[in-house]
């Protein structure tokens, strides 16, 4: 259903909390994953905390709950506990920061001055939220290669998606239900070389000594109920035979202070669990065929070979 790849050995860590990583290039499914992992007993469901510093605290927008960010007792409690409370100040440090040592060319080869603190504005805000796991859907592997070379407990769920699904996702117009402003689109091509490098960087980082597991989008929609559960024993969580926030391909979901994502962060209640296939109708011959060309070998290693994954 799906691999993991762990490290040789575990070393002692600071943290007292586990972190469930999202990784993969947007439109790939995270947001929906987040949400359910988020369900389990447990585990708090963060967002895109690598967006924090910018969208919540320096723009105030919305928290998953429906309310800005500046007003969500959830993150005013994190804040204070971990930092003495949110300033300017200290998000423009971070994302200072994140410029200089965050990046997915560093992979490779991460070392930095200014690693250690980067990473633990991170630490901090991950223990702060008194959870014994949280979830971070930041997708980026640079993040996650920071976290995990500074020995923050970060366990990598590697989310792979169809890359012409994603390339038709990408090329659609979104309004963000935050300010009501479209979406980023990119084109075809862009969306394929991101998709390639995106997933080539978290491939990378399992060679480089991380937990990581690689689950298909279309594997978990396949199946939700028994893929979800077998994931979650995969990660250490807690999780009976069956979930009951899940019966077939229904869901039922509870709010959540995810910090930013995709817009179904806002759903609560009833959710149908389906996979978008109009791209098989949607992308057309030309632009299918770049995507091809551009995601391969990758796209043939995910299985996705034909017109349907
Ligand atoms: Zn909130």
């Amino acid at each position: 259903m799906f691999t993991t790849r762990k490290p040789d050995s575990v070393t002692d860590r600071a943290s007292t909390t586990r972190v469930i990583y999202l990784g993969g290039l947007g439109r790939s499914g995270t947001t929906l994953l987040e949400r359910l992992l988020g369900e389990l007993p447990g585990v708090v469901a963060l967002g895109e905390v690598v967006h924090l510093w910018e969208r919540g605290v320096l723009a105030e927008e919305l928290c998953g709950c429906g309310v800005p960010f500046p007003a969500c007792a959830f993150w005013r409690q994190v804040g204070e506990r971990a930092f003495g409370g949110w300033s300017r100040r200290l998000a423009e440090r971070v994302l200072a920061l994140r410029y200089r040592v965050d990046r997915t060319r560093r992979i490779a080869r991460i070392a930095h001055p200014d690693l250690a603190e980067y990473a633990r504005a991170y630490r901090l805000l991950y223990d702060a939220t008194d959870a014994q796991v949280v979830i971070d859907s930041s997708k980026h592997a640079s993040l996650a290669c920071c976290l995990v070379t500074c020995g923050v407990d970060v366990r990598v769920v590697h989310v792979v998606r169809d890359p012409r699904a994603v390339a038709h996702s990408w090329d659609r117009t979104v309004a963000r239900p935050e300010d009501g402003r479209p979406m980023t689109r990119w084109g075809p091509a862009r969306t394929a070389l991101h998709w390639t490098a995106q997933n080539a960087a978290l491939e990378l980082l399992a060679r480089r000594g991380a937990w990581v597991t690689t689950v298909r989008y279309e594997d978990l929609l396949a199946d939700p109920g028994p893929t979800l559960t077998a994931l979650a024993r995969e990660l250490g969580l807690a999780a009976g035979p069956e979930l009951p926030f899940v019966d077939g391909r229904t869901a039922w979901l509870g709010p959540s202070h995810t910090v930013s994502g995709n817009p179904m962060r806002f759903h609560v209640g009833r959710v149908e669990l389906r996979r978008d296939d109009s791209w098989a109708t949607g992308l057309g011959d030309g632009d299918r065929r770049v995507v091809n060309t551009l995601t391969w070998p990758l796209r043939v290693r995910y299985g996705y070979w034909g017109v349907a994954a």
